[in-house]
């Protein structure tokens, strides 16, 4: 029987405690939490992503502030804001999703967010201790913050008791959020990880040597059946709207099923997780910020 690979539970339980650590940073610094996130109107899809998780923030008392930029930003002025933002004492987390508009993509954003507030990992700093590490037990000691969504993936992994010392783990999708992160926090865990791409040659021939395949690259049901071996575990991470409108992953996941030891669906396996890690990240960098 396939395993279905649900992040619901898994977040429940990690949001379950963020409200009495909500209410102690009330009364010991005297105010709320507080996120600061850059809000790009030109990608309608990360716009309301943004506002959904700060949605979610507010329901458990952090609050928030979108500083709206689209294509009249100006890299200077975007710059400017980012160091305001960042070092502001009522600022505990600083968020920059992307994608961003053309125009202020060259701006280094990973030098601009102070790491003590850059709740998703994107700073050179926290970036660069991360793979300065070469076992998980070093990342937790180093007491960074790492993007929050290849976390996600490695805690809804464990949560399911999904093997994965010694097993080999593609991960597709290479960016500096997801993939890369990923592949690296999995070597750290004793996996064989292969880090794929569009340049991949012969990609599902590597895929169908994997015990686990990790798909990362938003492309609507990209994943099938003839890519993966029998018996292959299937995390999918992508977010998609296919072309009748309907969300879904990155995996065909009703044609996946029957081979797939175990797999997660798309809503409802790592989104939930994602937006958890995202609101702990949040709470612990405000309790840092009042204790400092
Ligand atoms: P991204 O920056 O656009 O990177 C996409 C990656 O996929 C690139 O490395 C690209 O390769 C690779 N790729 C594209 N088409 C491919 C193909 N046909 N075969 C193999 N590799 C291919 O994307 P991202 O920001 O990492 O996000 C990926 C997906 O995850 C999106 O659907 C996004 O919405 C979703 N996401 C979900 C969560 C969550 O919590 N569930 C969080 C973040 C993102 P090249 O480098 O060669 O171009």
């Amino acid at each position: 029987m396939t395993i279905l690979l649900e992040g619901k539970t898994l977040s429940a339980q990690i949001r379950a405690e963020l409200p009495d650590r909500v209410a102690n940073i009330r009364l010991e610094a005297g105010r709320e939490p507080h996120l600061s996130a850059v809000q790009s109107s030109e990608d309608d899809a990360a716009s309301i992503y943004l506002n959904k998780e700060m949605e979610a923030c507010r329901k458990i008392g952090i609050s928030c502030r979108a500083y709206p930029v689209d294509s009249k930003t100006t890299p200077e002025e975007f710059t400017d804001l980012l160091k305001t933002i960042s070092s502001s004492p009522l600022t505990d987390a600083v968020l920059v999703p992307r994608p961003l508009p053309k125009q202020l993509e060259q701006v280094p954003v990973c030098d601009l967010i102070t790491p003590e507030k850059d709740i998703d990992g994107a700073s050179t700093y926290n970036m660069g201790r991360l793979f300065l590490c070469k076992n998980f037990r070093e990342i937790a000691a180093a007491g960074l913050f790492v993007p929050c969504t290849a976390l996600a993936v490695v805690r809804l992994m464990r949560h399911h008791e999904i093997t994965i010392s010694g097993a080999r783990i593609a991960v597709v999708g290479r960016s500096s959020t997801v993939g890369k992160p990923l592949a690296h926090m999995l070597s750290c865990l004793d996996a064989t990880a292969t880090l794929c791409h569009s340049r991949t040659v012969d990609l599902p021939q590597v895929l169908k040597t994997c015990d686990i395949v990790i798909s990362a690259i938003g492309k609507a049901r990209w994943l099938k059946p003839d890519m993966i071996k029998e018996g292959a575990t299937v995390i999918d991470v992508g977010t998609n709207t296919d072309d009748k409108g309907i969300f879904c992953g990155d995996a065909d996941f009703e044609a996946l099923k029957p081979l797939a030891s175990a797999i997660t669906p798309v809503p409802g396996g790592v989104g939930p997780v994602t937006l958890s890690c995202l609101l702990e990240n949040i709470i612990k960098a405000a309790e840092a910020n009042f204790r400092r």
